[in-house]
């Protein structure tokens, strides 16, 4: 049964599907894709929308569930950033995108500081024994002779981006967007393919059926797999490029306090510095932490991720990222411990694909009109702090409309 006014969804091969032509197609119901949906909804009420998801709801293997979540005043892009329209207005989008997100059901936001940990003085660094005195089990997770000084971020706070792309997603089929699951789409001059996917009995992942839709814009909203998309479908060459990222798990405790819930109690999210630059972010989740790796560069074409060596054992972590982790160990150590869990296979820890866009390991969200008709959005490394902006604005671009929220007159 659908609601007044919501649109149809198609989660399997099973219910029949007739259309041939939509206003509006977005591809990939990442986080990325479900907010620019959402968005289109309120902006373009009177046009028919279709979502495609090659996967479920949130997609078990996209960037988006494998993300930190975690927004911060220190990752508001600086410069000109890659969209021309949006280059003055980062910080004004990352408020806008925080009060989005604030305002979301179902996201476990809260508020929670994140501390950036030190060698030296700097200007907002205080001691790090001081910042942490009353998260005795963050302490604990780090030397602190080592990193004697922190920078806190009182107004950063953490969330599920999977909860959020499933929130987003609901919300633009009340608002009467249709969403089709388990589909994967191609781009074709005026349109898309889709292939319905289905599983044999013998595991095999095989298309059911294919259809051919004509839409007056596709908005590519694939992850890391955006920028092939348009080159396979359509031919068009892009300098963007994507990095697998791996999220290796720390059973250390977190959020021990007194748990009471409140902010003060919450352990806060950790960022320690990585020799030659970027920093190892861990995240309390689940009682322990959460680690996200920096990403060193892009990954060359072709590449496949395999696992590393630990004093000669097979481990699931790549090499860039276990070298940063043992780099560290002085700082944090209880990287050296079973706490940290490797496994033995890439396999074992979580990892995904990111996209990088302009090739950028620094760069924030951004979108693009390669074609009249064909809208690229890229959430990238920076998504958790500014990624809604970009979508409400490639929205706002598509519904040809000029102010923006975060515009002050
Ligand atoms: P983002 O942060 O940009 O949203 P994700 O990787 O989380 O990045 O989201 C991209 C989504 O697009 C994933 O859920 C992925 O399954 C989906 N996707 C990728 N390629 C296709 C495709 N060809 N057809 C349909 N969905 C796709």
């Amino acid at each position: 049964m659908t609601a007044a006014g919501a649109g149809q969804v198609w989660a399997h091969v099973g219910q029949a599907f007739s259309e041939t032509e939509y206003d509006v197609i977005v591809i990939g119901a990442g986080r990325m894709g479900a907010a620019c949906a959402l968005y289109l909804r309120q902006l373009l009420p009177a046009s028919k929308l279709l979502l495609v998801e090659q996967g479920g709801l949130p997609n078990e293997d996209g960037a988006t569930i494998l993300a930190a979540g975690v927004w911060t005043a220190q990752d508001i892009p600086e410069g000109s950033g890659l969209t021309p329209e949006a280059a003055p207005f980062w910080k004004a989008q990352a408020d806008w995108t925080r009060a989005q997100l604030a305002a979301q059901d179902g996201i476990q936001f809260q508020k929670r500081p994140l501390l950036s940990l030190y060698t030296t003085e700097g200007p907002g660094r205080i001691p790090t024994a001081e910042a942490l005195a009353a998260h005795p089990d963050s302490l604990a997770v780090l030397d602190a002779d080592q990193l004697p000084f922190a920078e806190p971020d009182l107004t950063a706070a953490t969330y599920r981006p999977g909860a959020l792309a499933a929130a987003q997603a609901g919300a633009a089929v009340r608002a009467g967007a249709d969403l089709m699951l388990n589909t994967q789409a191609h781009l074709i001059p005026g349109g898309v393919r889709l292939d319905r996917l289905t599983v044999t009995n013998t595991h095999q992942i095989v298309t059911h059926e294919s259809h051919t839709i004509r839409a007056r814009f596709v908005v590519v909203a694939a992850g890391a797999e955006g920028p092939e998309l348009l080159e396979q479908g359509l031919g068009i060459h892009t300098t963007h490029a994507r990095a697998y990222r791996q999220t290796p798990r720390l059973n250390t405790p977190s959020d021990g306090g007194s748990g009471s819930g409140r902010a003060a109690d919450l352990s806060p999210v950790l960022r320690v510095p990585v020799r030659n630059g970027g920093g190892l972010t861990l995240r309390p989740q689940n009682g322990g932490y959460t680690l996200y790796p920096r990403i060193h560069h892009r990954d060359p074409h072709g590449y496949a991720p395999t696992g590393g060596r630990l004093t000669g054992v097979p481990v699931g972590l790549r090499r860039e990222t276990l070298e940063d982790l043992v780099g560290l160990m002085d700082a944090l150590p209880v990287l050296g411990t079973e706490a940290l869990e490797t496994g033995r296979s890439l396999a074992d820890v979580p990892g995904a694909w990111l996209a990088l866009p302009g090739g950028r390991t620094d760069a924030p969200p951004l979108y693009q009109r390669p074609l009249p008709d064909v809208w690229l959005l890229l959430g990238g490394p920076l998504a958790d702090t500014v990624g809604l902006a970009a979508a409400f604005d490639l929205a706002a671009a598509c519904a040809g409309r000029s102010g923006r929220p975060w515009q002050k007159d």
